[in-house]
């Protein structure tokens, strides 16, 4: 998406997304950031256990164990949609409170708690707030879903009902868990006992468990080799892919456990390997440095700033590990941190410094490097000459910081203090530490600049020793700078962020708060939707011209506003007296389908399907999901598609579509099975593919292609229908029940649909293989009484439905290849539609090609 007006200033410490960690349940897991498992200790050791049995069979044994241990967490249930939830949960008798936890098919990383109340499905999405926080929307925070779970098993606290029953599945993944089992992994990593833990690691996952599950105490296996400096099982852990910033349960990462056990070997080898120095406790907000310091152990806070960790980060109090050494009475600490020197910066000021420049020219600037991830430059403020500000890009936008200056130190927001800009940028090069992504790629400035704008003196005194008695080394100045900031006494002019230091890790995408300009434009898509439908809705007054013309626009903004494809300028918008009601076509999920007969301006009639929207729907979601369905059809023209001819406002409020006379075919093949010629079903097929490669062609995706939604004009002519699109994935669970004869479009849904809810050209050709099948079978249910998680299973043990009676061979042959597994193998509506125009029988009728259906028939 291109950056137009969303050029951001940004705080550092507000990429918290509201994240509060005072809310996280207090226990004994936090009380200490590591603790031996005393129990643990008492066992056989590994070794002995493995003379009485091979290493599988204990592994499998312990799989088997854990199962059966944690049977009250059993109530996951993987990358399922919501349909396939809702199918469980019916299953399992519907009671009050019955649940499931799933994975959420919109946002990764997220999870769906899925829950019955009064009969009702409900889902309530749970935000991952990174690592392994959760919550749900306005809930506590929780360290994984194990936690989030058990408290809404004891209370409701916001949900409608608290959490009973559960469907059973699986157990929760052993990364989003706060803790777990202990298994053999852990305890050959706790024993060192690295011949073992290679044989493990040997083993698949789903007989040794996730390389970085944490166990009964809440730490990953890398943490209890680096709690015992077992420097040989470290390099194996990482070797098999162990996240070496893997936070335990008192959320601190294997680097931080090793400062507190005093294991500097550990130390020097994980900040080696890259391991992280600047991930904070999320409650005290120290560093791995605070800790070493603070207990005295020097050679681990030598290893940390020796390997590049910043030698004065603050805490949620703002201390940095000076001022703590000093407090705890560290003089050999204190005078580490004091005159140790840090290598030279390598990228001059010059190489990003700009001079002055506004928020604009940054952007622009920013804008011409392509706004990868990281690129960058500082500039000062026209607004504030005395100020610095880094500009960033990341994810597409533009990010400001201001960087601030405190008795000659330089820092950004609650980040470290430096004393020379060069070595604060070069910080945030290798760090993310809270920015929103590392810095990269320095922009240089344009050398036509270079002679009155030149930057700040690029040489740093990095060489002069800190000097004792300050927050941090005041003596090494920051450069002199063309307009120097202040350099005391003036507080930082920075509001500061509302949300305290400590709160900031983990970081979930940025949430920024301007520091320059106040006001902002804002967005466009943010002010009209809702207000636009109650004025629509309250304004039905006469037929005036000027009365229609203002519901046109009103109802233009409104469709504008909704989101997904489509177009509303050829939208008509129809006055509610040029429309006569008939009888009832039919049931559709936002009310009833009518007759009617619309006389339009110019006083011609037109047989009409009003498509109704009942006046208990007018919540503003379900209106934007109506109207969706207006919004794709009234850019689609094809005599293979069922035309939209307008809206009319109402109340009720209806589309307007062109009568199909015969109605839906589902009807149709299984009130007049012995009537249909097989050879009329390949004419259908043929036209329904003609509809969805013009559909494909303006880039739209149906959902829902099934029988139920093909409409007959004729006995030669079939039409596509029911373009309400997100009702597959949307938030209306009425879809399902409005579908009759339990008819579960999971049964018409790919696998990549069913396990991650994308929809696709592909996807659409798998359904119009179970929509071939229902033709050719005359309306038979597919799969017939098996359950959504049957037909799963089915599909997944290769087994496709069964070739109908009247289907020839090629017909089944179709079917199944619309049926293939991988979406990529499936044949396009291109190649479908080529295929049923190659039938000798059908090519006097058939034209290739969009726009020029077949719909004449050769007698
Ligand atoms: P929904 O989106 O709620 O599934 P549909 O668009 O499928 O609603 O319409 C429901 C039923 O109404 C159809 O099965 C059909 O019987 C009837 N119907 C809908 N549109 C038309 C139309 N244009 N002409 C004739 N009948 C229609
Ligand atoms: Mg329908």
């Amino acid at each position: 998406m291109p950056v137009t007006m969303n050029d951001q200033s940004g705080m550092r410490g507000a990429f918290n997304n509201g994240m509060n960690f005072a809310e996280l349940p207090n226990d004994d897991l936090y009380s200490s950031v590591y603790a031996f498992d005393d129990d643990e200790r008492k066992k056989p050791r590994l070794r002995e256990s493995l003379k009485s049995s091979s290493l599988e069979a204990y592994l499998c044994s312990d799989v088997i164990q854990g199962k059966d241990e944690e049977k009250e967490l059993l109530w996951y249930h993987g990358r399922i949609t919501r349909d396939v939830a809702l199918h469980f949960l019916q299953e399992n008798g519907s009671t009050e409170g019955l649940f499931l936890v799933r994975e959420s098919t919109s946002r990764n990383g997220d999870y769906v708690i899925s829950l019955i109340h009064n009969g009702c499905p409900a889902h309530f999405q749970i935000q991952c707030l990174g690592d392994f926080y959760f919550r749900i929307e306005n809930g506590p925070l929780f360290q994984g879903l194990d936690q989030l779970v058990n408290y809404y098993q004891t209370s409701a606290d916001g949900l409608p009902t608290q959490l009973k029953a559960f469907c059973a599945g699986d157990l929760p993944p052993s990364t989003a868990r706060r803790a777990g089992r202990t298994t053999p992994l852990h305890r050959a990593a706790m024993e060192g006992d690295k011949d073992i833990l290679s044989k493990i690691l040997e083993h698949d996952e789903s007989l040794r468990g996730h390389i970085d599950s944490r166990n009964a105490m809440g730490q990953t296996a890398l943490h209890e080799a680096s709690a015992r400096g077992f420097l040989s099982i470290i390099n194996l852990l990482l070797d098999n892919d162990a996240n070496i910033n893997c936070k335990n349960s008192s959320g601190v990462s294997p680097l931080y456990v090793s400062c507190s056990t005093k294991h500097p070997e550990s130390c020097q080898l994980l900040m080696k390997k890259n391991a992280d120095p600047t991930q904070r406790h999320p409650r005290t907000g120290w560093v791995p440095l605070h800790e070493a310091v603070t207990r005295g152990y020097i050679q681990c806070a030598k290893h940390l700033i020796m390997a590049g960790a910043p030698c004065h980060p603050r805490n949620s109090s703002n201390e940095t590990p000076m001022e703590l050494a000093r407090r705890y009475n560290q003089p050999s600490l204190v005078s580490l941190l004091k005159n140790f020197l840090p290598p030279a910066p390598q990228i001059p000021v010059s190489g990003y410094y700009h001079g002055p420049l506004d928020r604009s020219q940054a952007l622009e600037r920013i804008q011409a490097h392509g706004l990868a991830d990281g690129v960058f430059l500082v500039r000062t403020s026209p607004h504030k000459p005395r100020v610095y500000v880094l500009s960033m890009a990341a994810s597409a936008s533009v990010y400001n910081f201001e960087i601030q200056t405190k008795s000659e130190n330089l820092y950004i927001d609650d980040g470290p203090y430096f004393t020379a800009l060069e070595m604060l940028i070069e910080h945030y090069m290798k760090y993310e530490d809270g920015l929103p992504t590392k810095l990269t790629q320095p922009i240089r400035k344009p050398s036509s600049e270079h002679d009155n704008n030149a930057g700040p003196n690029s040489r740093p005194s990095h060489r002069n020793p800190p000097s004792d008695g300050v927050r941090a080394p005041s003596c090494v100045k920051p450069p002199p700078l063309r307009s120097p900031p202040p350099t005391t006494g003036r507080k930082a002019m920075q509001p500061q962020s509302a949300v305290p230091a400590a709160q900031k890790y983990p970081p979930p995408p940025p949430r920024v708060q301007s520091v320059e300009d106040q006001e902002r434009p804002s967005s466009p898509t943010t002010t009209q939707g809702p207000r636009a439908f109650s004025r629509i809705l309250s304004s039905i007054r006469g037929n005036e011209k000027k009365e229609m013309d203002r519901q046109r626009r009103e109802l233009q903004k409104a469709i504008q506003n909704v989101p997904g494809g489509g177009c509303t300028e050829d939208l008509q918008v129809i006055d509610a007296k040029q429309i006569s009601k008939g009888k009832e076509l039919g049931q559709g999920e936002f009310g009833t389908v009518l007759e009617g007969t619309w006389r339009d301006s110019r006083g011609h009639k037109h047989s009409v399907a009003l498509k109704t929207l009942l006046t208990d729907h007018m919540h503003t979601s379900q209106q934007n999901e109506f109207l969706r369905e207006a919004k794709v059809m009234c850019s689609l023209n094809h005599k293979c598609i069922v035309r939209l001819l307008g809206v009319c406002v109402g109340p009720p409020m209806m589309l307007v579509q062109e009568l199909v006379g015969m109605g839906s075919l589902l009807e149709h093949l299984l009130n007049h099975p012995s009537e249909i010629p097989e050879g009329d079903l390949r004419l259908w097929a043929a036209q329904i593919t003609s509809g969805m490669m013009y559909l494909e062609e303006k880039k739209f995706v149906h959902r829902d292609l099934a029988a139920r939604n093909i409409l007959l004009e004729s006995n030669e002519q079939a039409k596509i229908s029911d373009f309400g699109l997100s009702r597959a994935t949307g938030a209306n669970n009425d879809y399902y029940r409005a579908t009759t004869g339990g008819r579960w479009p999971v049964k018409w849904y790919a696998p990549e649909s069913i396990y991650y809810g994308t929809f696709s050209h592909s996807s659409d050709v798998w359904s119009f293989g179970v929509t071939l099948w229902e033709m050719f079978t005359y309306g038979d249910q597919p799969y017939g009484e098996l359950t959504g998680a049957e037909v799963i299973k089915r599909i997944e043990a290769g087994k496709r439905l069964e070739k109908p009676k009247a289907a020839k061979e090629t017909d089944y042959e179709m079917m199944m290849e619309c049926w293939s597994y991988k979406a990529e193998d499936r044949p396009t509506f291109y190649q479908l539609n080529l295929s049923l125009s190659k039938e000798e029988l059908y090519q006097g009728f058939y034209h290739a090609g969009f726009g020029q259906a077949p719909s004449k028939r050769k007698k």
